[in-house]
């Protein structure tokens, strides 16, 4: 099979490779579309090294159909089509007893350290099976749109922590397709004003699309007085930072009223350090969360949003590659030009 092999930093091949055989307790995914994510690009670039194993298959943003299962395997059917949740906890860590799996002190990640989606073929191995990391989806949905249920799984996770409710005005930094998606599940939640900062002008106009009710340049407006004109001078309930620059950080705290919630989502590149004014957050009762990955209930609830419409996929997967195209697909994710792209073997 065609896969897209990371030897190394800008070292991606397409090649062929052996098409993997189920073995006990395992089953093979037919990839249906992979959709690429700044990880992908970090990670190509050797930015993000930490668990990522030269040789491996990337890709984790994985949706497909269901090939062949292994001895042993139940409650799958040949052609089921099915999401992945990539990383794979272990289910006995301090963590995972305690209802916090997406920080498994001891994960394997499909597209890290396990082959991915970037292939026509993706191996989910036994423990992933038997901790039900591979989600069946309802036939008939796109597979391009099922793949975004791992982004939206870990945007969810983002929301559980940042708690974005019912007339919340939240402000999200930068409008790429996590941008987005928290947007979408912000006003699922009942935020009332969204405002979307981004450089992009078809970025923002894209947003405007779907429902930011102010969107700025963040170049050339200043979004501050923006963010206090639309909240009598309070500012923000929730302020989401979707661009990993440092620097967004004490920008993002400057924007939430006292008693808000701030968001560090993006990853930020390896050995990044943030000054902030900490009496801000002293005297503000100003909390701060992260967010990264996402449990499997969170891809569960993906599914179920992306199968009822809930999402705007077709507007968010913007840019279809073919497998052939997988270095080019994950450098044309970050040229800005396009918001979401897949890739179909
Ligand atoms: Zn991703
Ligand atoms: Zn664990």
């Amino acid at each position: 099979m065609l896969a897209a092999v990371l030897r190394g930093p800008e070292q991606l091949d397409i090649t062929e490779i052996a098409t993997p055989e189920p073995g006990e307790g395992e089953i093979l995914l037919k990839v249906g579309a992979n959709t690429v994510c700044g990880t992908d690009l970090r990670i190509l670039r050797g930015e993000k090294t930490a668990g990522v194993r030269p040789g491996v298959v990337l890709g984790h943003e994985i949706a497909g159909t269901i090939a062949a299962v292994g001895k042993g395997v139940h409650g799958y059917q040949l052609g089921d089509p099915a999401v992945v949740t990539p990383a794979v906890s272990c289910g006995t860590c301090f963590y995972c007893l305690r209802d916090m799996e997406q920080l498994c002190a001891s994960t394997d990640i499909l597209g890290y350290n396990l082959d991915g989606g970037l292939a026509e073929y993706c191996l989910i191995p036994k423990h992933a099976v038997d901790r039900r990391h591979i989600s069946v989806a309802k036939p008939g949905t796109p597979m391009t749109a099922l793949s975004l249920s791992e982004p939206l799984s870990c945007v969810l996770n983002g929301l559980a922590n940042y708690k974005a409710g019912l007339g919340d005005t939240v402000v999200i930094i930068g409008a790429g397709p996590i941008g987005l998606l928290h947007m979408t599940v912000c006003r699922l939640a009942g935020a009332t004003q969204v405002i979307v900062s981004d450089l992009s002008e078809s970025r923002r106009a894209t947003a405007s699309l779907l429902g930011a009710d102010i969107t700025v340049d963040s170049v050339k407006d200043d979004l501050e007085a923006v963010v206090k004109q639309a909240t009598n001078g309070h500012g923000a309930d929730v302020v989401v930072i979707a661009i990993g620059r440092p620097e967004l950080l004490a920008q993002a705290i400057s924007l939430v009223r006292k008693g808000g919630r701030v968001c560090a989502f993006a990853g930020f590149p390896k050995g990044s350090s943030a000054a902030i004014d900490p009496n801000t957050i002293h005297y503000g009762e100003i909390l701060l969360v992260g967010a990264a990955n996402a449990k499997r209930r969170q891809t569960a609830e993906a599914l179920r949003l992306i199968e009822d419409g809930l999402i705007p996929a077709e507007t968010i997967v913007s840019h279809t590659f073919a497998l052939q195209q997988a270095t080019r697909a994950i450098e044309f994710s970050a040229s800005g030009e396009g918001i979401k792209i897949a890739v179909v073997p």
